[in-house]
Protein backbone atom coordinates (compact mmCIF):
# COMPACT_ATOMS: atom_id res chain seq x y z
CA UNK A 1 0.00 0.00 0.00
CA UNK A 2 2.80 3.02 1.14
CA UNK A 3 5.24 1.55 -1.82
CA UNK A 4 1.78 1.68 -4.37
CA UNK A 5 1.51 5.09 -2.79
CA UNK A 6 4.75 6.24 -2.84
CA UNK A 7 5.50 5.40 -6.25
CA UNK A 8 2.40 6.73 -7.90
CA UNK A 9 3.51 10.17 -6.17
CA UNK A 10 6.80 9.89 -7.72
CA UNK A 11 4.91 9.87 -10.99
CA UNK A 12 2.82 12.88 -10.46
CA UNK A 13 6.12 14.61 -9.38
CA UNK A 14 7.75 13.24 -12.17
CA UNK A 15 5.16 14.32 -15.09
CA UNK A 16 4.38 17.98 -12.75
CA UNK A 17 8.15 18.17 -13.37
CA UNK A 18 7.81 17.27 -17.21
CA UNK A 19 5.05 20.07 -17.59
CA UNK A 20 6.39 22.98 -16.15
CA UNK A 21 9.94 21.99 -16.88
CA UNK A 22 10.44 24.04 -19.87
CA UNK A 23 9.53 27.10 -17.58
CA UNK A 24 12.11 27.17 -15.72
CA UNK A 25 14.75 27.07 -18.67
CA UNK A 26 13.16 29.81 -21.01
CA UNK A 27 15.17 30.49 -23.73
CA UNK A 28 15.99 34.28 -24.40
CA UNK A 29 16.43 35.65 -27.52
CA UNK A 30 15.75 33.19 -29.83
CA UNK A 31 17.69 30.38 -28.26
CA UNK A 32 16.71 27.23 -27.56
CA UNK A 33 16.98 25.48 -24.36
CA UNK A 34 16.37 21.71 -24.13
CA UNK A 35 14.52 20.18 -20.87
CA UNK A 36 17.21 16.83 -20.15
CA UNK A 37 14.99 13.83 -20.43
CA UNK A 38 11.97 15.50 -21.19
CA UNK A 39 12.37 16.43 -25.22
CA UNK A 40 11.01 19.30 -25.12
CA UNK A 41 12.67 22.57 -26.73
CA UNK A 42 11.17 26.08 -26.01
CA UNK A 43 11.40 28.16 -28.75
CA UNK A 44 10.84 32.20 -28.26
CA UNK A 45 9.32 33.78 -31.50
CA UNK A 46 11.47 36.30 -32.93
CA UNK A 47 10.86 38.78 -35.13
CA UNK A 48 10.46 38.20 -38.83
CA UNK A 49 9.98 34.44 -37.69
CA UNK A 50 6.42 32.91 -38.58
CA UNK A 51 5.92 28.72 -37.56
CA UNK A 52 6.79 27.78 -41.26
CA UNK A 53 10.22 29.12 -40.72
CA UNK A 54 10.61 27.85 -37.14
CA UNK A 55 8.92 24.49 -37.69
CA UNK A 56 11.73 23.83 -40.74
CA UNK A 57 14.30 25.04 -38.08
CA UNK A 58 13.79 22.33 -35.70
CA UNK A 59 12.81 19.76 -38.79
CA UNK A 60 9.31 19.41 -37.70
CA UNK A 61 6.11 20.71 -39.38
CA UNK A 62 3.66 23.62 -38.47
CA UNK A 63 0.76 21.09 -37.27
CA UNK A 64 2.60 19.86 -34.82
CA UNK A 65 3.76 22.73 -33.54
CA UNK A 66 0.29 24.01 -33.29
CA UNK A 67 -0.88 21.24 -32.00
CA UNK A 68 1.60 21.34 -28.84
CA UNK A 69 1.28 24.75 -28.27
CA UNK A 70 -3.00 24.59 -28.95
CA UNK A 71 -2.58 27.14 -31.94
CA UNK A 72 -5.80 27.47 -33.62
CA UNK A 73 -4.85 29.62 -36.30
CA UNK A 74 -1.04 29.47 -37.67
CA UNK A 75 -1.04 32.96 -38.58
CA UNK A 76 -1.17 34.35 -34.94
CA UNK A 77 1.82 33.90 -32.90
CA UNK A 78 3.57 36.69 -30.99
CA UNK A 79 7.13 38.40 -30.91
CA UNK A 80 8.45 37.05 -27.62
CA UNK A 81 6.21 34.18 -27.66
CA UNK A 82 7.07 30.78 -26.25
CA UNK A 83 6.51 27.73 -27.86
CA UNK A 84 6.89 24.07 -27.02
CA UNK A 85 8.44 22.35 -29.76
CA UNK A 86 7.92 18.87 -29.86
CA UNK A 87 10.16 16.62 -31.15
CA UNK A 88 12.78 19.14 -32.05
CA UNK A 89 15.57 17.79 -34.61
CA UNK A 90 17.51 21.26 -35.63
CA UNK A 91 19.25 21.00 -39.23
CA UNK A 92 17.19 18.67 -40.37
CA UNK A 93 14.23 19.72 -42.19
CA UNK A 94 10.85 17.86 -42.33
CA UNK A 95 9.72 16.64 -45.78
CA UNK A 96 6.33 18.84 -45.10
CA UNK A 97 8.55 22.29 -44.37
CA UNK A 98 11.56 22.08 -46.70
CA UNK A 99 11.41 24.55 -49.10
CA UNK A 100 9.19 23.74 -51.96
CA UNK A 101 6.83 21.44 -49.53
CA UNK A 102 3.02 21.94 -50.92
CA UNK A 103 0.40 22.48 -48.47
CA UNK A 104 -3.09 24.05 -48.77
CA UNK A 105 -4.25 26.66 -46.54
CA UNK A 106 -8.06 28.12 -46.51
CA UNK A 107 -8.90 32.03 -46.27
CA UNK A 108 -9.76 33.40 -43.48
CA UNK A 109 -10.74 36.77 -43.05
CA UNK A 110 -8.04 39.27 -42.62
CA UNK A 111 -5.91 36.99 -45.48
CA UNK A 112 -4.21 38.81 -47.90
CA UNK A 113 -2.00 38.25 -50.63
CA UNK A 114 0.68 39.73 -48.79
CA UNK A 115 -0.31 38.30 -45.73
CA UNK A 116 0.03 34.66 -47.23
CA UNK A 117 3.33 35.55 -49.05
CA UNK A 118 4.61 36.30 -45.66
CA UNK A 119 3.32 33.74 -43.72
CA UNK A 120 4.53 30.81 -46.20
CA UNK A 121 7.38 32.78 -47.64
CA UNK A 122 6.06 32.13 -51.09
CA UNK A 123 6.14 34.05 -53.77
CA UNK A 124 2.90 35.96 -55.45
CA UNK A 125 4.16 34.22 -59.24
CA UNK A 126 4.41 30.98 -57.67
CA UNK A 127 1.31 31.06 -55.85
CA UNK A 128 -0.80 32.20 -58.44
CA UNK A 129 0.73 29.51 -61.27
CA UNK A 130 -0.57 26.73 -58.46
CA UNK A 131 -3.77 28.10 -58.67
CA UNK A 132 -4.45 29.04 -61.88
CA UNK A 133 -5.21 32.11 -60.22
CA UNK A 134 -5.39 35.52 -63.08
CA UNK A 135 -5.83 37.94 -60.03
CA UNK A 136 -4.35 36.92 -56.82
CA UNK A 137 -5.66 39.73 -54.88
CA UNK A 138 -9.08 38.87 -55.58
CA UNK A 139 -8.91 36.03 -52.41
CA UNK A 140 -12.24 35.38 -50.80
CA UNK A 141 -13.02 33.26 -47.29
CA UNK A 142 -13.74 29.44 -47.67
CA UNK A 143 -11.13 29.85 -50.81
CA UNK A 144 -8.57 26.77 -50.87
CA UNK A 145 -5.27 27.66 -52.00
CA UNK A 146 -2.06 25.26 -52.91
CA UNK A 147 1.31 26.96 -51.58
CA UNK A 148 4.41 26.03 -52.65
CA UNK A 149 6.34 26.64 -48.86
CA UNK A 150 9.53 28.02 -48.85
CA UNK A 151 9.79 29.99 -52.35
CA UNK A 152 11.80 32.52 -51.15
CA UNK A 153 14.75 33.33 -49.47
CA UNK A 154 14.52 35.79 -46.04
CA UNK A 155 16.00 39.41 -47.81
CA UNK A 156 18.92 40.60 -46.72
CA UNK A 157 19.24 43.94 -45.30
CA UNK A 158 18.62 45.73 -48.75
CA UNK A 159 20.12 44.59 -52.14
CA UNK A 160 20.17 46.09 -55.68
CA UNK A 161 18.10 44.78 -57.94
CA UNK A 162 18.53 44.89 -61.87
CA UNK A 163 14.68 45.56 -63.40
CA UNK A 164 14.11 42.63 -65.66
CA UNK A 165 11.62 42.32 -68.95
CA UNK A 166 8.36 41.93 -67.38
CA UNK A 167 9.03 43.04 -63.88
CA UNK A 168 6.66 45.40 -62.54
CA UNK A 169 6.69 47.17 -58.86
CA UNK A 170 3.64 45.49 -58.00
CA UNK A 171 4.96 42.25 -58.40
CA UNK A 172 8.79 43.36 -57.34
CA UNK A 173 6.96 44.36 -53.94
CA UNK A 174 5.14 40.89 -53.57
CA UNK A 175 7.73 39.22 -54.27
CA UNK A 176 10.08 40.58 -51.73
CA UNK A 177 7.11 40.76 -49.29
CA UNK A 178 7.29 44.63 -49.48
CA UNK A 179 3.86 47.53 -49.65
CA UNK A 180 4.44 49.27 -52.83
CA UNK A 181 4.94 52.43 -50.53
CA UNK A 182 7.95 50.98 -49.12
CA UNK A 183 9.50 50.12 -52.39
CA UNK A 184 8.99 53.49 -53.94
CA UNK A 185 10.18 55.60 -50.79
CA UNK A 186 13.28 53.30 -50.78
CA UNK A 187 13.93 54.73 -54.38
CA UNK A 188 12.40 57.93 -54.31
CA UNK A 189 10.07 56.86 -57.13
CA UNK A 190 6.43 58.36 -57.30
CA UNK A 191 3.72 56.49 -59.21
CA UNK A 192 3.39 57.04 -62.61
CA UNK A 193 6.75 55.06 -62.90
CA UNK A 194 7.87 52.89 -65.85
CA UNK A 195 10.09 50.38 -65.20
CA UNK A 196 12.81 49.71 -67.68
CA UNK A 197 14.71 46.59 -68.07
CA UNK A 198 18.38 47.39 -66.64
CA UNK A 199 17.15 49.66 -64.38
CA UNK A 200 18.69 49.35 -60.49
CA UNK A 201 16.06 49.25 -57.87
CA UNK A 202 17.54 49.09 -53.84
CA UNK A 203 14.84 46.43 -52.47
CA UNK A 204 14.70 47.31 -48.54
CA UNK A 205 14.36 45.00 -45.81
CA UNK A 206 11.11 44.26 -45.13
CA UNK A 207 9.15 45.47 -42.57
CA UNK A 208 11.05 43.84 -39.76
CA UNK A 209 7.25 42.31 -38.14
CA UNK A 210 4.96 42.60 -40.66
CA UNK A 211 1.38 42.18 -39.10
CA UNK A 212 0.17 38.52 -40.49
CA UNK A 213 -3.71 39.60 -40.82
CA UNK A 214 -4.62 42.51 -43.20
CA UNK A 215 -7.65 43.91 -41.16
CA UNK A 216 -8.45 47.81 -41.06
CA UNK A 217 -8.06 50.02 -37.85
CA UNK A 218 -9.89 49.67 -35.16
CA UNK A 219 -10.53 45.84 -35.94
CA UNK A 220 -8.12 43.99 -34.03
CA UNK A 221 -9.71 40.20 -35.16
CA UNK A 222 -12.17 38.45 -37.00
CA UNK A 223 -12.77 34.83 -37.53
CA UNK A 224 -15.84 32.99 -39.00
CA UNK A 225 -16.74 29.44 -38.66
CA UNK A 226 -16.63 26.94 -40.40
CA UNK A 227 -14.87 27.83 -43.56
CA UNK A 228 -16.05 27.50 -46.30
CA UNK A 229 -19.89 27.92 -45.14
CA UNK A 230 -22.22 25.67 -46.45
CA UNK A 231 -26.23 26.02 -47.72
CA UNK A 232 -28.72 25.14 -44.69
CA UNK A 233 -25.50 25.70 -42.11
CA UNK A 234 -24.96 28.41 -39.08
CA UNK A 235 -21.94 30.52 -39.33
CA UNK A 236 -20.35 32.48 -36.44
CA UNK A 237 -18.35 35.34 -36.89
CA UNK A 238 -16.07 37.07 -33.95
CA UNK A 239 -14.97 40.47 -34.22
CA UNK A 240 -12.50 42.21 -31.77
CA UNK A 241 -12.46 45.78 -31.67
CA UNK A 242 -9.60 48.09 -30.61
CA UNK A 243 -11.63 49.56 -27.66
CA UNK A 244 -15.14 49.81 -27.56
CA UNK A 245 -17.28 50.34 -31.02
CA UNK A 246 -20.69 49.37 -32.49
CA UNK A 247 -20.89 46.83 -35.33
CA UNK A 248 -23.38 46.70 -37.75
CA UNK A 249 -23.91 44.24 -41.10
CA UNK A 250 -25.61 42.65 -43.32
CA UNK A 251 -25.32 39.67 -45.44
CA UNK A 252 -27.68 38.70 -48.49
CA UNK A 253 -29.56 41.84 -47.90
CA UNK A 254 -30.15 40.79 -44.11
CA UNK A 255 -29.46 42.84 -41.08
CA UNK A 256 -27.12 40.75 -38.86
CA UNK A 257 -28.20 40.94 -35.44
CA UNK A 258 -24.59 41.33 -33.65
CA UNK A 259 -24.19 41.08 -29.52
CA UNK A 260 -21.31 43.40 -28.43
CA UNK A 261 -19.66 42.22 -24.81
CA UNK A 262 -17.02 43.84 -23.04
CA UNK A 263 -17.76 46.62 -25.99
CA UNK A 264 -14.86 44.91 -28.59
CA UNK A 265 -15.78 41.55 -28.54
CA UNK A 266 -19.21 41.25 -31.20
CA UNK A 267 -20.66 38.01 -32.75
CA UNK A 268 -23.18 37.19 -35.15
CA UNK A 269 -24.63 33.88 -35.69
CA UNK A 270 -25.85 33.80 -39.41
CA UNK A 271 -28.24 30.91 -40.87
CA UNK A 272 -27.65 30.16 -44.45
CA UNK A 273 -30.98 29.28 -46.14
CA UNK A 274 -31.32 25.47 -47.42
CA UNK A 275 -31.84 26.58 -50.60
CA UNK A 276 -28.74 29.37 -50.55
CA UNK A 277 -27.17 28.88 -54.31
CA UNK A 278 -23.38 27.71 -53.79
CA UNK A 279 -21.02 31.14 -54.50
CA UNK A 280 -19.43 33.74 -53.06
CA UNK A 281 -21.44 36.49 -51.18
CA UNK A 282 -19.94 39.70 -49.69
CA UNK A 283 -20.51 40.32 -45.89
CA UNK A 284 -20.77 44.00 -45.25
CA UNK A 285 -19.70 45.21 -41.78
CA UNK A 286 -19.13 48.63 -40.16
CA UNK A 287 -17.87 49.54 -37.11
CA UNK A 288 -18.24 52.85 -35.53
CA UNK A 289 -16.27 54.22 -32.73
CA UNK A 290 -17.42 56.61 -29.88
CA UNK A 291 -16.18 59.45 -31.73
CA UNK A 292 -18.14 58.44 -34.75
CA UNK A 293 -15.74 57.36 -37.26
CA UNK A 294 -16.82 54.65 -39.42
CA UNK A 295 -14.53 52.22 -40.63
CA UNK A 296 -16.54 49.83 -43.77
CA UNK A 297 -14.45 45.85 -43.96
CA UNK A 298 -16.21 43.72 -46.68
CA UNK A 299 -15.41 40.00 -46.33
CA UNK A 300 -16.32 37.80 -49.37
CA UNK A 301 -17.37 34.90 -48.19
CA UNK A 302 -17.73 31.46 -50.27
CA UNK A 303 -20.99 28.85 -49.46
CA UNK A 304 -21.01 25.51 -50.56
CA UNK A 305 -23.42 22.77 -51.58
CA UNK A 306 -24.46 21.05 -49.21
CA UNK A 307 -25.21 17.72 -50.56
CA UNK A 308 -27.98 17.14 -49.37
CA UNK A 309 -30.36 14.03 -50.91
CA UNK A 310 -33.98 13.97 -52.40
CA UNK A 311 -37.20 12.31 -52.25
CA UNK A 312 -40.77 12.18 -52.89
CA UNK A 313 -43.66 11.74 -50.59
CA UNK A 314 -46.98 10.59 -51.57
CA UNK A 315 -49.80 12.38 -48.86
CA UNK A 316 -53.28 11.18 -49.28
CA UNK A 317 -54.48 14.32 -46.82
CA UNK A 318 -54.11 17.03 -49.37
CA UNK A 319 -55.24 19.72 -46.73
CA UNK A 320 -51.72 19.30 -45.56
CA UNK A 321 -50.87 21.18 -48.26
CA UNK A 322 -53.38 23.62 -48.32
CA UNK A 323 -52.34 26.98 -47.35
CA UNK A 324 -55.27 28.22 -45.75
CA UNK A 325 -54.39 25.46 -43.02
CA UNK A 326 -50.96 25.85 -43.02
CA UNK A 327 -49.80 29.40 -43.62
CA UNK A 328 -51.58 30.85 -40.44
CA UNK A 329 -49.71 28.36 -38.27
CA UNK A 330 -46.21 28.75 -40.01
CA UNK A 331 -46.65 32.55 -39.92
CA UNK A 332 -46.66 32.24 -35.72
CA UNK A 333 -43.73 30.20 -36.18
CA UNK A 334 -41.97 32.11 -37.76
CA UNK A 335 -42.49 35.60 -36.07
CA UNK A 336 -41.46 33.70 -32.82
CA UNK A 337 -38.51 32.12 -33.98
CA UNK A 338 -37.34 35.45 -35.74
CA UNK A 339 -37.14 37.24 -32.81
CA UNK A 340 -33.86 38.14 -30.95
CA UNK A 341 -32.88 38.25 -26.84
CA UNK A 342 -29.92 40.22 -25.92
CA UNK A 343 -29.01 37.52 -23.29
CA UNK A 344 -27.15 34.21 -24.48
CA UNK A 345 -28.26 31.03 -22.84
CA UNK A 346 -27.00 28.14 -25.21
CA UNK A 347 -23.23 27.80 -23.91
CA UNK A 348 -20.95 25.13 -26.15
CA UNK A 349 -22.16 22.17 -27.58
CA UNK A 350 -25.61 21.58 -27.62
CA UNK A 351 -27.05 17.61 -26.25
CA UNK A 352 -28.93 15.66 -28.56
CA UNK A 353 -32.78 16.06 -27.76
CA UNK A 354 -33.68 12.18 -27.87
CA UNK A 355 -32.03 9.31 -27.31
CA UNK A 356 -34.22 7.82 -30.19
CA UNK A 357 -32.45 6.85 -33.64
CA UNK A 358 -32.17 9.84 -36.00
CA UNK A 359 -34.99 8.57 -38.83
CA UNK A 360 -34.93 11.40 -40.76
CA UNK A 361 -31.93 14.26 -41.94
CA UNK A 362 -32.22 18.12 -42.49
CA UNK A 363 -32.31 19.72 -45.72
CA UNK A 364 -33.87 16.67 -47.49
CA UNK A 365 -35.29 18.00 -50.66
CA UNK A 366 -39.13 16.56 -51.35
CA UNK A 367 -41.47 17.14 -53.64
CA UNK A 368 -44.80 15.44 -52.81
CA UNK A 369 -47.21 13.55 -55.22
CA UNK A 370 -44.51 14.08 -57.81
CA UNK A 371 -45.43 17.63 -58.14
CA UNK A 372 -43.83 20.78 -58.62
CA UNK A 373 -44.06 21.96 -55.23
CA UNK A 374 -40.43 21.58 -53.72
CA UNK A 375 -39.68 22.21 -49.99
CA UNK A 376 -36.89 20.85 -48.03
CA UNK A 377 -36.94 18.61 -44.70
CA UNK A 378 -36.49 21.62 -42.01
CA UNK A 379 -35.56 19.71 -38.70
CA UNK A 380 -33.79 16.32 -37.88
CA UNK A 381 -36.44 13.40 -36.90
CA UNK A 382 -35.65 10.92 -33.99
CA UNK A 383 -37.58 7.42 -33.66
CA UNK A 384 -38.81 6.31 -30.66
CA UNK A 385 -42.22 5.25 -29.09
CA UNK A 386 -45.27 7.31 -27.59
CA UNK A 387 -43.67 8.45 -23.99
CA UNK A 388 -40.30 8.50 -24.88
CA UNK A 389 -38.63 11.68 -22.97
CA UNK A 390 -37.68 14.87 -25.04
CA UNK A 391 -34.50 16.49 -23.54
CA UNK A 392 -33.71 19.79 -23.46
CA UNK A 393 -30.23 20.51 -25.66
CA UNK A 394 -29.13 23.57 -23.93
CA UNK A 395 -30.24 26.30 -21.09
CA UNK A 396 -33.00 28.20 -22.39
CA UNK A 397 -36.38 29.99 -22.12
CA UNK A 398 -39.92 28.37 -22.91
CA UNK A 399 -41.50 30.78 -25.02
CA UNK A 400 -44.73 28.68 -26.49
CA UNK A 401 -45.84 25.20 -25.33
CA UNK A 402 -49.22 24.74 -26.28
CA UNK A 403 -51.37 22.22 -29.23
CA UNK A 404 -51.34 23.68 -33.05
CA UNK A 405 -53.41 22.01 -35.70
CA UNK A 406 -50.36 20.89 -37.79
CA UNK A 407 -47.64 20.17 -35.48
CA UNK A 408 -49.64 18.59 -32.59
CA UNK A 409 -48.37 19.44 -28.77
CA UNK A 410 -45.39 21.91 -29.78
CA UNK A 411 -42.87 23.68 -27.83
CA UNK A 412 -40.57 26.28 -28.43
CA UNK A 413 -37.05 27.20 -26.21
CA UNK A 414 -35.60 30.79 -26.76
CA UNK A 415 -31.83 29.94 -26.64
CA UNK A 416 -30.65 34.01 -26.81
CA UNK A 417 -28.87 35.50 -29.54
CA UNK A 418 -31.21 34.55 -32.29
CA UNK A 419 -30.99 30.77 -31.96
CA UNK A 420 -34.47 29.27 -30.99
CA UNK A 421 -35.02 25.44 -31.20
CA UNK A 422 -38.66 23.45 -31.82
CA UNK A 423 -40.18 20.24 -30.74
CA UNK A 424 -43.37 18.61 -32.68
CA UNK A 425 -46.06 16.24 -32.19
CA UNK A 426 -45.24 15.25 -28.60
CA UNK A 427 -47.62 13.55 -26.67
CA UNK A 428 -47.39 15.55 -23.52
CA UNK A 429 -46.18 18.75 -22.72
CA UNK A 430 -44.06 18.66 -19.38
CA UNK A 431 -42.80 22.64 -19.39
CA UNK A 432 -44.73 26.05 -19.37
CA UNK A 433 -44.16 29.68 -20.83
CA UNK A 434 -41.32 31.46 -19.07
CA UNK A 435 -39.81 27.84 -17.82
CA UNK A 436 -36.48 28.31 -17.88
CA UNK A 437 -34.68 25.08 -18.95
CA UNK A 438 -31.67 23.46 -18.47
CA UNK A 439 -29.50 20.86 -20.68
CA UNK A 440 -30.35 17.16 -19.53
CA UNK A 441 -34.06 17.98 -18.21
CA UNK A 442 -37.22 16.09 -19.55
CA UNK A 443 -39.26 18.93 -21.24
CA UNK A 444 -41.90 16.28 -23.03
CA UNK A 445 -42.76 13.27 -24.64
CA UNK A 446 -42.57 11.93 -27.80
CA UNK A 447 -45.88 11.37 -29.67
CA UNK A 448 -47.95 11.42 -33.18
CA UNK A 449 -50.08 14.92 -32.23
CA UNK A 450 -51.14 16.80 -35.46
CA UNK A 451 -50.40 15.55 -38.93
CA UNK A 452 -47.82 13.12 -38.46
CA UNK A 453 -48.47 9.36 -40.13
CA UNK A 454 -46.60 7.79 -37.20
CA UNK A 455 -44.47 8.29 -33.48
CA UNK A 456 -41.73 11.11 -34.23
CA UNK A 457 -39.91 13.84 -32.90
CA UNK A 458 -39.66 16.55 -35.10
CA UNK A 459 -36.44 18.64 -34.16
CA UNK A 460 -36.14 22.24 -35.50
CA UNK A 461 -33.29 24.61 -34.87
CA UNK A 462 -33.49 28.66 -36.26
CA UNK A 463 -30.75 30.98 -36.42
CA UNK A 464 -31.28 34.58 -36.99
CA UNK A 465 -34.79 33.89 -38.48
CA UNK A 466 -33.84 30.61 -40.92
CA UNK A 467 -34.13 27.38 -40.37
CA UNK A 468 -30.55 25.25 -39.94
CA UNK A 469 -28.96 21.53 -39.53
CA UNK A 470 -29.68 21.11 -35.85
CA UNK A 471 -27.10 18.33 -36.13
CA UNK A 472 -24.25 21.40 -36.65
CA UNK A 473 -25.11 22.43 -33.10
CA UNK A 474 -24.11 18.90 -31.77
CA UNK A 475 -21.25 18.81 -33.44
CA UNK A 476 -19.70 22.34 -33.04
CA UNK A 477 -19.61 24.42 -30.19
CA UNK A 478 -20.90 28.24 -30.47
CA UNK A 479 -20.74 30.83 -30.41
ZN1 LIG B 1 -39.37 16.11 -39.49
Amino acid sequence: MGGWLSRLLILIVLALAVLTGPATVWAQGGETGNTPGSGATIHVVQRDENLFRIAMRYGTTVESISAANGITDPRYIAVGQRLLIPNAQPGAPSAETAPGAVVTHIVQPGDSLRTLLHAYSTTAVSLAAANHLTNPARLYVGQEIVINQGAVEAAPIRTLYTVRPGDNLLSLAARYGLRLNQLLSANDLKLPTPLFAGQKLWIPAPDPAPALVDLPYPVTGCTLSPVPAVQGQTVSLHLTTDGPSMLAGTFMNAPLQIATQDGNHHYALIGLHAFTMSGIYPLELAVTQPDGTQTALTLRLMVLDGGYSAETIAIEQQDLLNPTVTEPEWQRIATIMSGFSAQRYFDGLMGLPSAGAITSQFGTRRTYNEGALETFHSGTDFGGGPGTAIIAPARGVIVLAEFLPVRGFTTIIDHGWGVYTGYWHQSEILVAVGDVVTPGQTIGTIGSTGRVTGPHLHWELWVAGVQVDPMQWVRQSFP
